[in-house]
């Protein structure tokens, strides 16, 4: 297999163990099933320091092995969590749904509801539901890369703001706005383009897209730049 950057070089991937990061989590489910580990399921974890910020970004993924509606392998649901130096969280981005961006209130407890059938997240919903029984695994490079580079629906969509998550996109967002997944600017009016799956070539992942203001354009992200770049068709 390539081996893919999965983080800027900016920053360092700690291998300090994560498991007690999430000491002010709760996590329950509403109609969802359980993970099954015997299936790879689960919480899959990294912890990413910026030397810069002097901040903690735990990534989190939770991973299932289907999404039943619309039926698809592979469903991924991110939130990640910034903490100070101090450990204190300072920050709760997840994914409220088809990889949307909501920023959780600062709370001492985190309740985080994982609701039927996408999968995404509500913060503090108890209502009918139990609590949620999920293993938790060390996200690896190796891990990262092979979700990144499967072909079609179950590829990993999630590229940029993955090695960057202090990308702006990630931590200017309102409360409720923005996206985990890549955006490409259209090179023609600016419109901002939601990436769905990419088809690798070489180390490039590239994708045709036509912006609702009916521009083509090629969008490619480049693993080792870690470049999401809008080419105009000529
Ligand atoms: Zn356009």
């Amino acid at each position: 297999m390539i081996s893919l950057p999965t983080i800027l070089p900016e920053y360092v991937l700690s291998d300090r163990s994560s498991s007690s990061w999430l000491s002010s989590f709760m996590f329950r489910r509403f109609l969802a099933g359980n993970p099954n580990r015997l299936k790879g399921e689960g919480f899959y974890q990294r912890l990413v320091f910026s030397p810069l910020r002097q901040e903690y970004c735990l990534q989190v993924v939770l991973y299932y092995r289907a999404q039943i509606f619309p039926y698809h392998i592979n469903d991924y649901h991110p939130f990640f969590v910034y903490y100070d130096i101090h450990e204190n969280i300072i920050r709760l981005a997840y994914d409220s749904g088809h990889h949307n961006i909501t920023i959780a209130p600062l709370t001492e407890k985190y309740i985080m509801t994982v609701r039927f059938p996408w999968h995404g997240y509500k913060h503090n919903q108890t209502a009918f539901s139990p609590p949620l029984k999920a293993d938790k695994f060390r996200l690896t490079n190796d891990i990262l890369q092979a979700w990144w580079l499967q072909i079609g629906k179950p590829q990993f969509k999630l590229r940029s703001k993955f090695v960057d998550p202090w990308h702006p996109g990630l931590t200017t967002v309102l409360p409720s706005a923005g996206s985990f997944r890549d955006e490409a600017v259209c090179p023609y009016c600016g419109a901002i383009v939601l990436m769905d799956t990419m088809y690798l070539k070489g180390t490039t992942l590239s994708c045709p897209i036509m912006c609702p203001n009916q521009h083509e354009f090629t969008a490619t992200y480049d693993f080792f730049s870690m470049i999401m770049q809008s080419i105009e068709l000529t």
